[in-house]
């Protein structure tokens, strides 16, 4: 993990979030960073295929590091 990464919000959009109130429990998908890196396949003009590595706020816990996915609950 880059520790240079934060989490690019404190709360989500959801007003009163209870996910965003619950502490120590690390977004699944991005382990808590805020940030998921995934690779997305590109065509170069010769016709191969490379792989470009995006970094985009994490969807899972809009930003916010936090566990949101209700199958999450123990
Ligand atoms: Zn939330
Ligand atoms: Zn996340």
């Amino acid at each position: 993990m880059d520790p240079t990464r934060e989490p690019t919000h404190t709360r989500c959009a959801i007003s009163a979030c209870g996910w965003c109130d619950r502490d120590g429990v690390e977004c699944r998908f991005c382990a808590g960073t805020g940030w998921w890196r995934p690779e997305r396949p590109h065509r170069d003009g010769n016709g191969l295929v490379v792989w470009h590595r995006i970094d985009e706020p994490c969807r899972g816990c809009a930003g916010t590091g936090k566990e949101h996915s209700p199958l999450a609950v123990s």
